[in-house]
């Protein structure tokens, strides 16, 4: 029998673990396959090992993986799709912000043959207006400047089939934009709707600061055209100098040397100046994840993995 696995990244989640586990046994235990709860316990500092270890007591079906740190969400991720042994592989948020419910949905889909099958939020609820706004203009940015096409208001929430998780693991990458790799490793897709729900209980890991480092990743990992837009804005200050320049040489061998100038100079300046430190910023962001790729440090080190008792 086939075995499915579902993957689930935890940081200090000892508040929802156990009414995520109460939920998702409802739906699977209804479904004819073999299940394999993976938990990736993301350096917690609450007792959410404690809670996993109990669960894995009473279930059989449950695997951990307890990793050295918090690494953060994309690399537990990695570490997760790395332990996980199952045929299909379904991430899971812990939070029940990822309703359990879609799950025979997409065990569905991937029986009529797809090998990703992701889950789009039609709505998300409890979210504040401006953390949907600010995440539409930064999937819609991204669209614009990556070649390959990121699906928007798509979560890590989705089904993969074998074939899908071992291309994910090929990517060796420190600086993961996960949902960017869904997209990049190509394979038969299949998008499924679904309103989002709050979270359950516990709060949200995620600030405006680490989702920037996020968007920042994402924008970086993917495209180069923060440098060729640099690029373009240097080439097109560099035309209209050179035209002012030809202006200024030519006036003052007609009109002679005349000395006011000094607010268009600072002006200029101080433009050309700014122009310069943000492209030097770019170039800094670019020149930075070189260093950090080419250290090929390991991508994260465990306590313990336990496998699943069947
Ligand atoms: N998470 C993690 N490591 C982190 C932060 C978050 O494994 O450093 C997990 C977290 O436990 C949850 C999922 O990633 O299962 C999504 O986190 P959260 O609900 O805080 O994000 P949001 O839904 O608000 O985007
Ligand atoms: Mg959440």
């Amino acid at each position: 029998m086939k075995i499915i696995t579902i993957l689930v990244p935890c940081y200090n989640e000892e508040e929802v673990i156990d009414i995520f586990y109460d939920e998702v046994i409802k739906v699977i235990n209804s479904i004819d396959y073999r299940f394999e709860l993976l938990f990736i316990n993301d350096g917690s500092k609450d007792r959410t090992l404690a809670k996993i270890t109990s669960l894995r007591l009473r279930d059989s079906r449950v695997a951990y993986v307890d990793l050295s740190r918090n690494y953060g969400k994309e690399i537990a991720m990695a570490a997760g799709l790395d332990y996980a042994s199952g045929d299909a592989v379904i991430i899971m948020d812990v939070d029940l912000q990822d309703p359990p419910r879609l799950i025979p949905v997409m065990i569905k889909e991937w029986e009529a043959g797809y090998d990703d099958v992701y889950a789009k939020r039609s709505s998300r609820k409890g979210e504040s207006f401006m953390k949907k706004f600010t995440a539409h203009c930064f999937y819609r940015l991204l669209g614009k400047l990556a070649k390959v096409e990121i699906q928007e208001d798509t979560g890590d929430f989705r089904l993969l089939n074998r074939q899908a998780v071992d291309a994910l693991k090929q990517f060796k990458e420190t600086g993961r934009y996960t949902k960017g790799l869904f997209s990049l490793i190509g394979f038969n897709k299949k998008e499924i709707l679904f309103d989002r729900d709050e979270r359950a209980a516990g709060k949200t890991k995620w600030n405006y600061c680490k989702l920037m480092g996020l968007a920042i990743e994402g924008i970086t990992t993917f495209t180069i055209m923060p440098l060729r837009i640099a690029t373009f804005i240097g080439s097109i200050t560099g035309i209209g100098a050179f035209i002012y320049m030809i202006y200024i040489v030519i006036r003052t061998l007609i009109i002679g040397i005349e000395l006011p100038g000094y607010a268009s100079l600072i002006s200029i300046m101080l433009f050309i100046g700014s122009i310069q430190l943000v492209s030097i910023g770019v170039l800094g962001e670019y020149v930075g994840r070189i260093f950090n790729e080419t250290k090929n440090r390991p991508l994260y080190f465990i306590n313990k993995y336990e496998s699943t008792k069947v």
